[in-house]
């Protein structure tokens, strides 16, 4: 009998119990799903970052942390946390979700919606959208969500750059990496999409230099994470127009504080972090599969490589 301690916000454990269940019960193991355990009898921890779980030592016999969000930078760097973490990846929730919001996003911007569906003085301004191919976007991340998001991308007909830390072949993708590769990446982009993770090395990674690269009116999707953009630098060219519309569901602080300039700013949309959510039921089979992983042996999946902090 396995022990596996649910240690996420109280109030989602209405959401996860039966899918949890169902997907233990199809793993075969015998198993104990609890929220409140010894913690020296816990086997394995499906975690949510905000949980009251924040001393990992007393757990002397887990075999893994089995996150439930994607972004890790809340544990990544939990020193009393020894044994493997892995992250969410859900290519049937999560992906999907994503996929679904930043391209409702590009398309947004790419087709200019806005001037239609707020037009109070009734003007009639017949001026089409260049077609897809015409309109470059950039995707810095092309990781699980990235990728996904390019090629969905790429399949409607955009010319996608994606960049990265390491080098990669991404069908449909113009995949470039490294330093070098992010100038390049971003020069005369039309759309940026930042799929990042929050580390050290991404902080502030959109700032007033990189953001000159971009064709001037560019628009700015971040779904990765607040950190990843230089705030000041964004407002500022925001206002010279270089920047043309940011487009943001991610901060540095959240809920975005009542007095943020973002709120109010005419040209930024907010959404509350919301661009993709853990989906219980796909979510809890690919937790399952981990801890059947586990007893059988089998390296875990989706691990983070906690040195590089995604
Ligand atoms: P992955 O770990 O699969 O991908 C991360 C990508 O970022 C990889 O391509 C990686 O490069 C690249 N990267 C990391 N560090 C650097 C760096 N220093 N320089 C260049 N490239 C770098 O993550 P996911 O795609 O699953 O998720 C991305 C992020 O999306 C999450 O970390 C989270 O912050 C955010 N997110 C937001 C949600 C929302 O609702 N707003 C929902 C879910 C996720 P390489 O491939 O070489 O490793």
């Amino acid at each position: 009998m396995i022990t596996v301690l649910f240690a996420a916000l109280p109030d989602r454990w209405a959401e996860y119990e039966e899918p949890l269940r169902r997907a233990l019960d199809d793993t075969g193991l015998a198993y104990d799903l609890v929220t409140e355990a010894a913690p020296e009898t816990v086997d394995y921890i499906v975690y949510a970052p905000n949980s009251k779980v924040q001393d990992f030592r007393p757990y002397t016999k887990a075999k893994a942390v089995l996150n439930l969000w994607a972004g890790v930078e809340n544990v990544v760097k939990n020193d009393t946390l020894t044994v493997p973490l892995a992250r969410m990846v859900d290519e049937e929730g999560l992906t999907q979700g994503m996929v679904e919001w930043v391209t409702g996003h590009v398309l947004r911007h790419h087709l200019g919606m806005d001037a239609h569906i707020v037009n109070p003085d009734h003007d009639w301004v017949p001026k089409a959208a260049p077609l897809a191919f015409d309109r470059p976007v950039t995707i810095l991340g092309l990781g699980v969500l990235g990728a996904a998001c390019g090629q969905m991308l790429a399949r409607l007909g955009f010319p996608v750059t994606g960049w990265s830390r390491s080098e990669k072949r991404i069908d449909g993708i113009r995949c470039l990496h490294g330093d070098d590769g992010l100038a390049e990446a971003l020069t005369g982009a039309q759309i940026l999409v930042l799929l990042l993770p929050n580390t050290p090395a991404t902080e502030s990674v959109v700032n007033a230099d990189r953001l000159a690269l971009l064709a001037p009116g560019a628009a700015i999707i971040n779904p990765g994470r607040g950190p990843l953009i230089d705030d000041d630098a964004l407002l500022a060219a925001l206002d010279s127009g270089q920047i043309g519309h940011a487009t943001l569901d991610v901060f540095r602080v959240e809920p975005l504080p009542q007095d943020h300039p973002f709120w109010a700013h005419p040209n930024v949309t907010v959404t509350p972090h919301i661009a993709s959510e853990t989906r219980p039921d796909s979510a809890s089979r690919v937790v399952a599969e981990n801890i059947r992983r586990g007893e059988a042996n089998e390296p875990f999946v989706h691990l983070v490589d906690r040195a590089a902090g995604y």
